[in-house]
């Protein structure tokens, strides 16, 4: 997946994009969203989801897990905003989860580096206006795969 930078000018328009980058996607991803509090994170993952044809989401039903949708086997929808210490990330055991054959897309996941694969995908999104996002997509990993 190559970097560049989009802009949109809606909602709609965001959910769209995520369908099309979904297309892009390895199988196996890990995914950082980044960004304030609604700069479209989640709705670009909606449309992620969509675009993988995910099925409707399945709450995993362990209290820990509440944090983590499995939308299927091979796609996965992570909210770490309400943690904030390393120690309650470390106990949902998501490096196991890293480790499946799937998508795994990430809200504020960047606030726990050291937790967080190295080999992973980077969308920034910021806002640039009441409807229009700015979306940076960066595929590189710090180190170049053998
Ligand atoms: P986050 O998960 O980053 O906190 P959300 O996706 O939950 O953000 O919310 C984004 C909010 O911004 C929604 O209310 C959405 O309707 C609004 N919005 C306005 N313009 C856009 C756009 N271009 N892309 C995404 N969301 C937008
Ligand atoms: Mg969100």
């Amino acid at each position: 997946m190559k970097s560049r930078i989009f802009h949109t000018r809606s909602e709609e328009e965001t959910v769209a994009l995520g369908e099309s980058l979904a297309a892009e996607l390895p199988a196996k991803a890990v995914v950082l969203l980044i960004g304030n509090l609604g700069a479209g994170k989640t709705t670009l993952a909606k449309g992620i989801v969509k675009g993988l044809g995910a099925p409707q989401p399945e709450e995993v039903s362990s209290p820990t897990f509440t944090l983590i949708h499995e939308y299927s086997p091979s796609v996965y929808h992570i909210d770490l905003y309400r943690l904030d210490q390393p120690a309650q990330v470390a106990t949902l055991g998501l490096d196991e989860i890293f480790d499946r054959h799937a998508v795994v897309l990430i809200e504020w996941g960047e606030r726990f580096p050291e937790l967080m694969p190295e080999n992973r995908i980077e969308i920034r999104l910021r806002t640039t206006g009441e409807d229009s996002r700015e979306i940076e997509v960066n595929a590189s990993s710090p180190s170049p795969s053998p």
